[in-house]
């Protein structure tokens, strides 16, 4: 059944029956949610068709031959079999494993090419010192310093063959892999295969291919993998099991987090403390995410705690935006009035709701339990607009023994340096880069489109007609499938834009209740609502800014239009990567474009391009049913790119900073709702649609609200932060390319 019928104009009320159901976000899961895996890459040999050992079978579908290793009941050290602990009662290993054997070098390094993984070793401190050394002796010869700074050295760490070896291997927990595989988890996607290991255990991961290093404090890493690829549940994994662990070698219980994760906005924290919670069920380990006024155990604070929870209580409500159905979020509800210490093994924070506890009262307060910063979006945790928050919270974990993690889809050179750079006086330990796939790059699995549309106006035009398929006869517009997000440019324009369409939809569809506007101006529990609704799939269209591009989860999003353009590659890379996630196919992202955005469009064009060949060679190596190579017909045929005009260093700059800037809300903050200014949205059909007096009145209000949040955002000050760049409507840009 096609739900688009229902939102068709000539909606018939039998096909309006089936809505609700059909509505609903896809909810299950996918069988395969690896992006690449083409076994031919990287053989040099004939690929060895044995089949896999019963182990790896066990928990993993019957159609995945990619790991067939060589002899894995080859066992390459006795005292690798001594690490092993017999399963428990659990389940989940039932057999007793073998041994757990090493993959030889040859197999490693084939599974990591096949499935498109490349570790890099970015800064190895023994060899930085070493080449000092030399330095200091004298002058070498030239070409060394020129070496040392182009060739960084691959690594081929153990991948992960299945989540069964969590257990048999890695000795992670056996309630966490349960946990695990209740949640429906079969498969590890690239990320996780490739990671676990070497976060779990770097000793063993690299025992084999780079003895060499020191890595028995373990690493700091980098890992650049795909949207929707589960990069989560990749750096939650080591993260409880640090903590069990810690318990299991007898650690009295600390004062204080042992690890902290940092997200850019609070609808991201808290979606990482709920998969956090899942995952740790039963295990005792405590995840908490971190609100206003919460006390947590921190150097020095001690005797000033009591009083400051009585001020920041009192503060609270300032915003209005402690939103009290958020309060699941914490585990320790039950003080009675007064705040007291919150204790977390895992506190998962925005950098300024941290930072504002870390500073309050002017006493520098230190983290000294940390034993691991974890740095979810880390590219806009260290871009200009939240560098000196982050930094502020990575300085205070004071611990010698910090281990740094960084996760994103995206991640400019520059970013790396700053780790490296931000590192190097810290730790001894390697930082190690990851890469899945295509740096930079949208997943495979989505099918991109641009469509000009001239003017403004043409792209209400062509939003209407992806909204209501049937009212057009175009098949320059691809099928939409509900429900989708809509990215606009700003805050203003998001609301605007729910204003005009939010009659679009049927009433015997649901009206105005399925379509709905969520960004940074909005309360807290108004977007928590939102959000809820969203999941629940009582909203189909959600029109929204760049405060939701990052890292947000929704598991049945089949669309993403890009009403405005987006403002840099990453910003793309984002938005149109709250679909297709896990593998998840059918999705599609159509970007509007006028005239005026022409100037800039060769940033994303090349984007687009560059996805869809990575697409379409996945496609074609692995016979991807999702997306066959004859399917890829290019958003971006060659003339469009030949004509579109290279884009400067500094106009790109500008427009990851400000936007486009016709685009851009009035200063003084008035023009919202469509009201006029330069913002505007509005078309004249859909003014005469409705009765006049009725749109003043939304619009009216909209106004109101808009300029009251607007106030209360100014007010609240770091609620900028909390917003993801929302602050003045023009949100984060991205990549610094
Ligand atoms: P990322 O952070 O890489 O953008 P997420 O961690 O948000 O991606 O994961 C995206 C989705 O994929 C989530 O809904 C998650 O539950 C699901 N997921 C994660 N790992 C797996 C897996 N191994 N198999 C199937 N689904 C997975
Ligand atoms: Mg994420």
């Amino acid at each position: 059944m096609d739900i688009l019928k229902i939102l068709s104009r000539g909606t018939k009320k039998s096909a309006a029956q089936n809505v609700p159901a059909a509505a609903k976000p896809t909810t299950k899961k996918v069988a395969n949610p690896q992006l690449y895996n083409d076994p031919t890459r990287g053989t040099k040999r004939k690929r060895i068709e044995q089949p896999l050992p019963e182990q790896a079978t066990s928990d993993a579908d019957e159609d995945v031959d990619f790991f067939a290793p060589k002899d894995l009941n080859k066992v390459t050290s006795k005292e690798e079999a001594g690490d092993h602990q017999g399963p428990s009662s659990q389940s989940t290993a039932k057999q007793e494993p073998q041994a757990p054997a090493l993959l030889d070098n040859d197999e490693v390094r084939q599974i990591l090419k096949s499935h498109r993984l490349k570790f890099t070793l970015l800064s190895s401190h023994e060899e930085e010192r070493a080449a000092k050394v030399k330095k200091s002796k004298k002058k070498q010869k030239t070409a060394v310093p020129a070496k040392s700074k182009d060739t960084k050295r691959s690594l081929y760490p153990q991948p992960l063959t299945s989540f069964t070896e969590l257990r048999s291997t890695y000795n992670v927990s056996a309630r966490v892999c349960s946990n695990l595989a209740k949640q429906g988890f079969r498969l590890p996607t690239e990320v996780q295969l490739a990671s676990l290991p070497l976060l779990l255990d770097p000793s063993r991961a690299l025992r084999s291919s780079a003895d060499d290093l020191d890595y028995n404090n373990g690493i700091d890493f980098l890992a650049v993998a795909p949207t929707g690829s589960g990069k989560t549940l990749t750096f939650l994994i080591p993260s409880i099991n640090d903590v069990l662990r810690r318990r299991a070698e007898g650690a009295t219980q600390q004062e204080g987090p042992i690890a902290i994760i940092i997200a850019p906005t609070r609808e991201l924290a808290h979606q990482i403390a709920n998969e956090g919670k899942k995952l740790a069920q039963g295990t005792g380990v405590k995840i908490v995410g971190m609100k206003k006024g919460m006390v947590i155990p921190a150097d020095g604070s001690k005797t000033d705690d009591e009083e400051m929870a009585t001020q920041e209580d009192k503060s609270d409500g300032e915003d209005g935006s402690s939103g009290s159905e958020d309060e699941a979020d914490s585990g320790d509800e039950r003080t009675p009035k007064q705040q007291t210490t919150t204790k977390a093994d895992i506190l998962v924070t925005t950098p300024m709701m941290l930072l504002n506890f870390l500073t309050k009262g002017s006493i520098s307060r230190k983290l000294p339990s940390v034993r691991s910063l974890i740095l979810d979006e880390a590219d806009v945790l260290l871009d200009p607009l939240f560098r000196n928050q982050t930094m502020g919270i990575w300085n205070a974990c004071s611990s010698p023994s910090l281990r740094v993690t960084l996760w994103s889809a995206t991640m400019g050179a520059n970013i790396e340096s700053l780790v490296a750079d931000q590192l190097k006086p810290r730790t001894t330990a390697p930082l190690v880069r990851l890469v899945v796939g295509l740096k930079d790059t949208a997943v495979p699995s989505i099918k991109h489109k641009l469509i000009y549309t001239a003017t403004e106006q043409g792209k209400l035009f062509a939003l209407r007609q992806l909204l209501h398929p049937n009212s057009s006869s175009s098949s320059t517009v691809p099928d939409m499938r509900l429900p989708f997000l809509i990215f606009a440019q700003t805050i203003d324009r998001a609301t605007a834009l729910h204003n005009e369409l939010q009659y679009d939809i049927p009433v015997e569809a649901g009206g105005s209740t399925r379509i709905a506007a969520l960004h940074s101006s909005m309360s807290e529990s108004a977007r928590a609502a939102v959000i809820t609704r969203f999941r629940a799939g009582e909203i189909w269209v959600l029109i929204t800014t760049d405060l939701l591009m990052r890292g947000i989860d929704f598991h049945g999003v089949n669309g993403v239009i890009n009403y405005d353009v987006p403002t840099s590659a990453a910003a793309y890379v984002h938005r149109v990567g709250r679909t297709g996630r896990a593998g998840h196919g059918g999705c599609v992202a159509v970007t509007l474009y006028t005239t005026e955005d022409v100037a800039h469009l060769k940033t994303i064009a090349n984007v687009i391009s560059l996805s869809e060949k990575q697409a379409s060679a996945a496609a074609t190596t692995t016979g991807d049913a999702k997306s066959s190579a004859s399917e890829i017909d290019t958003a971006v045929p060659k003339w469009l790119m030949d004509a579109l005009p290279k884009v400067g260093k500094d106009s790109k700059k500008k427009l990851r900073e400000r936007g486009v800037e016709s685009r851009r809300s009035r200063p003084g903050g008035g023009g919202g709702g469509g009201g006029g200014g330069a913002a505007r949205i509005t078309s004249k059909s859909a003014w005469e649609r409705r009765k006049e007096h009725n749109r003043r009145g939304a619009i009216e209000g909209s106004k109101n609200r808009k300029k009251q949040a607007a106030a209360e955002a100014e007010a609240g000050g770091g609620e900028a932060g909390g917003g993801g760049g929302g602050g003045g409507g023009d949100e984060w840009g991205g990549l610094d390319d």
